[in-house]
């Protein structure tokens, strides 16, 4: 595999080992016998059977090649491997905020895998010549998990967004999948010392999915210092998606989305919250893009 500057694509996580101890970042939630869920194989991140090999960097962000289907596949993959397991997506601005915040990168570099949420990420990879093969996005991930869900009899749990929100994504997902085991919700409004409580509320759940939607960094950082006590066997931060699915904030047309102008669309809906993400953080990945471009350029 050549990149368009004639130099082999970066197709792993090169360099990137992480300091972030997620094991004693969740060890303060463990109870040891609360239930069988303790007894899975010790906690690895990335114990995918060939988590590396498919993986393309962007920005210095390992970006899963998979398809939507193939991402699918990967988290059954996960599942019967056993032990917990989280991935991740990311647009623009959250490869903008891994620059400049070690924990969120971190937590995207030890993920099982890393899809590309955002076109702009698509756009970079063409660009960069790799051979990524599909736009995965949280939310389309997220709505193909819960069909997979009920089909496998999987049980889930939502954390995040407005207590509407929440309560709202529930009764789509009742409503859309009847056969769905929901094992539980909670909004994503709590202090930190609430934390335990909650990881021993999803432990209880014995949910098998998890689904956070608290925006980025927030649900990143929750995930990788919260996910063992949690006791699922796979979760993944969803952003904004309960948002949508509830019916409080409108999702770009098709088109829209087909284009890449997803990001103007919720810009337009949230002006003052979105513009500085959006604008600045637009054309601070160009600037990443066009760096990494040109160190391949330099490099071959
Ligand atoms: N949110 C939350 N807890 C917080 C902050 C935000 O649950 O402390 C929720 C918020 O209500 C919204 C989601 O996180 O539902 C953030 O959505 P955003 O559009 O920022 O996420 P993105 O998809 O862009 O990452």
């Amino acid at each position: 595999m050549k990149s368009s500057a004639g130099k082999p694509a970066a197709t792993e996580a090169e360099s990137t080992h992480c300091e972030f101890d997620f094991e004693s970042a969740s060890s303060p939630h463990l109870k040891p016998g609360l239930n069988e869920r303790f007894e899975r194989p010790p906690f690895s991140p990335n114990q995918s059977p060939d988590s590396a090999s498919q993986r393309l960097m962007i920005a210095g962000i390992p970006i899963a090649n998979l398809s939507e289907d193939e991402t699918v596949a990967r988290i059954d993959e996960l599942i019967s491997v056993g032990g917990p397991h989280f991935g991740a997506v990311v647009n623009a601005a959250k490869v903008v905020a891994a620059e400049h915040e070690p924990k969120l990168k971190c937590a995207l570099v030890d993920a099982d895998f890393v899809t590309a949420d955002g076109m702009s990420v698509v756009w970079a990879a063409r660009l960069l010549g790799l051979p990524l093969k599909q736009r995965v996005t949280g939310i389309d991930l997220f709505e193909r998990l819960l069909a997979h869900a009920a089909e496998q009899g999987l049980s889930v749990y939502f954390l995040g967004a407005r207590e509407n929100s929440v309560r709202g994504v529930v009764e789509f997902s009742k409503r859309r999948h009847p056969s769905l085991r929901i094992a539980g919700y909670h909004n994503g409004y709590f202090e930190e010392s609430e934390n335990e409580f909650i990881c021993d509320e999803i432990m209880s759940s014995c949910a098998d999915l998890l689904f956070v939607a608290m925006g980025s960094p927030k649900q990143e950082l929750w995930i990788a210092s919260n996910l063992l006590a949690t006791g699922v066997r796979f979760a993944l931060g969803v952003g904004g998606s309960f948002d949508h699915l509830s019916g409080r904030v409108r999702r770009a047309p098709i088109w829209m989305q087909k284009r890449g102008l997803e990001w103007l669309h919720r810009f337009v809906q949230e002006p003052t919250r979105l513009w500085r993400r959006y604008l600045i953080g637009n054309l601070a990945f160009t600037l990443l893009i066009v760096r990494q471009l040109f160190r391949g350029r330099r490099s071959s």
